[in-house]
This record gives structure tokens, sequence and C-alpha cells, in this order.
């Protein structure tokens, strides 16, 4: 019998994943070699795989769970509760497993709560060959009689009840992982406990889905609720005191899976709320909430996005601030009521060196280089790439003009080079995207729904109709989402919060994600697209509040869940056209002279008249 064996991943994954050694105590040396932890590991790890965001296709290559084993000399059943429990265990396990460490604020044991030496469990593992980095540690105690489990530095769990001690070893790792708070109000057992209020001089719980504030504006998960804002907090405030709070009246019926604020969370009934009425955190046999799950996905690793201190940097006047090139090295503005564009690097929004127009020169000594005019009234201006030379798509909404323009070699100049007549059909949204090689754009009507699909195949003449779809009226922002190198377009409805994810091929598309009612909140104005690491994340940002986040886009296009907030640039529309207009995006910042490159977040301000960039790293 191996001492450790990987279930789940490889080793040569342990130090870059997410590793969880599953450690054994109560086992003797027989029911090791009958294989009895063996198969207790093997139920936990089905359980594990079958809970999200455990089960997802993008977090799976993150996982590896290790079975690590260890004889006792006495089985985990002859593990009795005492009260007080000892110092030492005298139950002659490998772990010095223990039930009954706490007492309630009353002074009554809390039996369920399994402890054992987690200094013992971490350096036994770690000592293991290929070990050392091993991040996350579950013990199953092999005690069938007693119900018991705690998540501090360690996981433990028992194997009491038979059919759901497995939930109960994920409900742990959610403490110790994912620094998860219960959200259950009670402290001892669940239906002889007191009624408790949390003291409201007592500082907020340090958890993700325990809270103090209930109201939306503080919320801690407030990018994620999906209940209208008027029904946050969602449940009615008592007095005095009582357990389990009722959802308000007018909000019934409720669905678990809502997120609101509910008061009852972290053993009080009153002053703490939780994210949903219901969790695996508050129940064991449920899944997470959607919450808890987003928590677990970013601990999980490589959704975790770290952003640093943002830097506010003057940019001039304009109605459209974005990057381009591949690299995200340069920046276009674009004013629409003047036709003036201006390009300039990104590196150069550091220095203190700025054109007329309040951009920084391309070069110190010919700060007209980069500067130019395409002309008036364009609402839209997207790139796409022809033949391998970078271009630019125009379109101007209310009289439906199309025009293109090439970026001559050096990146400094847009040349035009087709331009249609007025009364062309027009388009709310413009977003170009390549199928099978070839550039595309699709000009989206909200106001019909139309959704039409033209391939490009010169840059001097009118692009050649493919198909028009039916999307539905009313999205407000339409993004062209590459995914895995496959074409998708995401749209948003700001007055619903909906969010669709469409995979567009030749003939029309398939619907790979179509959320329900208030999926997002109602007040985005921008999306954009970001590409980190490899992977593809969505921005979003509210111009009314400020309010920035990023989202995370799902293999094959089948969700988005958030992954962190942007500091807030203050509130301020980022250019006039405000819902859909790109002056949100990704700028990447290339050594000006030997430093590290690094990528970040930017949003222009059209008050302020500055770009606001902050720097991302992924882990
Ligand atoms: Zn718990
Ligand atoms: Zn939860």
């Amino acid at each position: 019998m191996n001492v450790v064996d990987f279930l789940v991943g490889d080793p040569s994954r342990v130090a870059t994943g997410w590793t969880l050694a599953v450690v054994s105590e109560g086992y003797t040396e027989r029911d090791l070699n009958r294989g009895l932890f063996a198969k207790d590991v093997s139920l936990f790890v089905a359980k594990l795989l079958a809970t999200p965001p455990f089960n997802h296709p993008d977090i799976l290559p993150l996982i590896n769970v290790i079975k690590v084993s260890e004889k006792s000399q006495n089985s985990g059943n002859e593990i009795e509760l005492r009260n007080p429990p000892p110092e030492e265990s005298p139950f002659h396990t490998a772990f010095g497993a223990m039930f009954g460490r706490k007492k309630t604020p009353e002074g009554v044991q809390i039996r369920r709560l399994l402890y054992g030496d987690n200094r013992k469990v971490q350096e036994f593992v770690r000592r293991q060959p290929g070990l050392a980095a091993v991040n996350y540690f579950l013990v199953i105690v092999n005690n069938t009689k007693i119900y018991g489990a705690s998540g501090g530095s360690v996981a433990w769990t028992s194997k009491n009840p038979a059919t759901t001690w497995t939930d109960t070893a994920v409900h742990e790792i959610g403490h110790h992982a994912f620094n998860l708070d219960d959200e259950y109000p009670y402290s001892g057992e669940s239906d002889n406990d007191p009624i408790r209020t949390f003291p409201a001089d007592t500082s907020d719980s340090t958890a993700p889905n325990v809270a103090k504030a209930g109201d939306l504006a503080k919320l801690k998960w407030a990018s994620l609720v999906t209940l209208h804002p008027s029904f946050v907090p969602t449940t009615v405030q008592t007095s005095p005191c009582v357990r389990n709070h009722p959802v308000k009246p007018s909000i019934q019926p409720i669905g678990e899976e809502e997120i609101g604020a509910y008061e009852g969370a972290a053993h009080f009934d009153c002053g703490l709320y939780r994210p949903a009425l219901n969790c695996k955190m508050r129940e064991d046999r449920k899944h997470f909430c959607r919450v808890c799950e987003a928590v677990g996905r970013i601990n999980i690793g490589h959704y975790m996005v770290t952003p640093s201190d943002e830097s506010a940097m003057a940019a001039g006047a304009w109605t459209h601030v974005q990057s381009f090139l591949e690299d995200n090295s340069r920046m276009l503005s674009y004013n629409s009521d003047t036709g003036a564009y201006a390009i300039s690097h990104t590196h150069g929004y550091f220095g203190s060196e700025r054109r007329p127009d309040g951009t920084p020169p391309l070069s110190r000594t010919n700060p007209d280089l980069g500067t130019g005019s395409i002309g008036q009234g364009w609402t839209w201006l997207v790139p796409f790439t022809l033949n391998g030379t970078l271009h630019h798509l125009v379109h101007q909404f209310d009289s439906g003009r199309l025009g293109m323009f090439k970026t001559n070699e050096f990146a400094n100049t847009l040349i035009p080079t087709f331009a249609s007549p007025s009364g062309n059909v027009f388009h709310t949204h413009v977003v170009t995207l390549t199928i099978d090689g070839a550039a595309h754009f699709i000009g989206y009507n909200r106001f019909t729904g139309d959704a039409s699909l033209f391939r490009i195949d010169s840059d001097s003449s009118d692009p050649t109709p493919v198909t028009t779809m039916q999307w539905g009226r009313g999205h407000t922002s339409v993004v062209s989402v590459p995914i895995d190198g496959e074409p998708f377009v995401l749209t948003y409805r700001i007055a619903t919060g909906e969010v669709m994810i469409r995979r567009i091929t030749p003939p029309g598309f398939t619907m790979t994600f179509a959320s329900k009612l208030n999926f997002w909140v109602t007040n985005l104005t921008h999306l954009s697209l970001l590409e980190l690491g490899g992977r593809s994340y969505i921005i979003r940002h509210c111009a009314f509040n400020g309010r920035t986040s990023l989202h995370h886009l799902r293999a094959s296009g089948s969700g988005a869940d958030f992954v962190c907030g942007i500091p807030p640039s203050g509130s301020g529309a980022p250019t006039r056209f405000g819902v859909g207009a790109p002056a949100v995006g990704k700028m990447s910042f290339p050594p000006p002279t030997g430093s590290v490159t690094f990528d970040a977040v930017f949003l222009y301000n059209a008050i302020q008249q500055n770009i606001h960039a902050t720097p991302l790293s992924v882990r």
C-alpha cells in the first residue's frame, strides 16, 4: 500500500494547483490494508467533484486530491465524547482526534466540534516526497458513531451519518480553504439553542459570505445580488429577534438561489446577514450559494486576479478611447464632434508630455505624428484584421454610413479605404469577429432585435451580407468575446440584467448561455473584453456609481463568473455615448526602459478627461 496516491491531478501540479491532501485518522493497519480508507476517500472525491464549483471543466484541471495514509493503533470508533475533553487524546489514534472542543456562550459543550493535532497533520503530509507545497488538508476520522466536523487550519470530519458525511466534509472545506463562515444561526444543537443577537459594537465577520451590513450600498457581495435592489435586505426585521427570519411577503415565493441579504448567519439570529436562503454553509446537503461558489472559484486559483492601486492620467476630451494592436500597447482616441483622432503609446500616459489635444505624443520632436482626422459623427469604431493588416470599421448610427480605415505599418496613421453612402441599414451596435479565419462584423439594432452578420472580404468594398439573426430587442451592450479561439458574442440588457452568450457561425448562432432576469445588476453602462493570462474576462462598469468588476467567461461560453472588483474610479460617464461605447478595456504597458510588462484595466472618464488604469496580476 502506498502512503501517497493521486486521485485527481498529478505530482507536477502540486505547487501550482489547488492541492488537497486527504489524511486517515483512526484507521488501523488492517483497515488500511483492506482498503477501507481508499473507499472512504473515493466517496469523498465523488462528492467533491459533483459539487459546483469543483465539478466545472474550467476548475477541474486546477485541482489535485491526494490520499495520504497513516495507520493508527486504535480504530476511530474507540473515540468517545468526553466532557470536558482531556488535554491529550487517550484514544491512541495517529492525530489525536476528539469531539466536543468548544462550548456555546452559555457554556454548553458543542459535541459536534471534532478536532485534533492540526500541526501534526500538516507536518506529516508535507514530509512526504513531492508534497511540501500542499496547501489544504482534510482528515477523515474513522468514527461512524458520532456526528462531528470542523474547518480551521485543517478540515476534519467523522463518518456519521453514513449518507451525508461527505457533504459535511465539503462544507468544512468551505471553511478551511475558502474562509467561508457558517450561514446557520445556531451555535450549539440546532433545536435547543437560545436566540442570539450579534453585538452591534463587534467588528464585522472577515468571511466573504457573512456581513454586518445588509443594505446594498455596503454589501460585500453587492455585485452578485440577483434580487431587485429594493429587496435587499430580503428578510423581515423582527423585534424581539427570532430564529429564521421570514422573507419579506412582497418577495415571496423566492428561490433558494436568489442572492440578496438574509438575516441570520454565523451562529447569530440577528445582526448578521448571509447571501442566500440556503447554501452548503447553512445545510451540508445543499449546493453552495452563488456567493460561496464564486469565492471557491476565485480561491481555487487561476481565476484569481489581483488589482493594484490605480493611476489617473490626463488624456484629453474624446468620445472614444480604446487600446489597439495585439499587445494592447497603443491607445486610439477619437472625437466624433471634430473628427480628430490621436494615437499614443500606453506608457506615454505615465509621462507628463502632452499634445495640445491632451494625449501623449508618439514622438517628442514631431507631436503631430499619430494625429489626423477620420471625419465626424462615427458612433462605432471597431478594429479588425484583414490579410494581416489592422483596420478599423466605423459606423454612424443615425445615417447607416459605414467606413473602413487601414492602419499603416507603423501603426500611427489611419488611411481611409472605403466609405459607403448614407442610407444603409443602421445598427445601434457594431462588433467585429473572426469566423473560420475571415473578418466579419455584426450590426445589431436594439429597436428591432435584428443582428446582421457581414463578411469583410475587402477593405475597398461593401461587406457581404451573410445572414440576419433575431436576437430580441433591448440588448444595451454587445461584446465580441473570442473564447478558446472560437467566436462568441455576449449581450446584456440594462433593463432586466439579463446576459446571453451566443456562439456565432455563418448560418447563425447557438445560444450557449441565457441567464435569468437580474443575473447582473441593472445599471451597467459599459462592458468590454479583457484577455488575461490566456483566459477571457469581461470588465463591467457602471458610469453612474463608478463601480467596476471583472468576470471570467467559462469555457464554451457556458456562463460568466464574478472574479473581483476593481477599485472605483468615481462616478461620471466615461463618454457621452455611455452605453456600449468602448471607453473601458485592457491596456498593456511594455517596458519603456526595461521594466516589467504589465496589464491593466483602463476606464476613460470624459468628465475628468483622464484615464484610470488599474494594474492586474494573474496568479
Ligand atoms: Zn461550518
Ligand atoms: Zn453561501
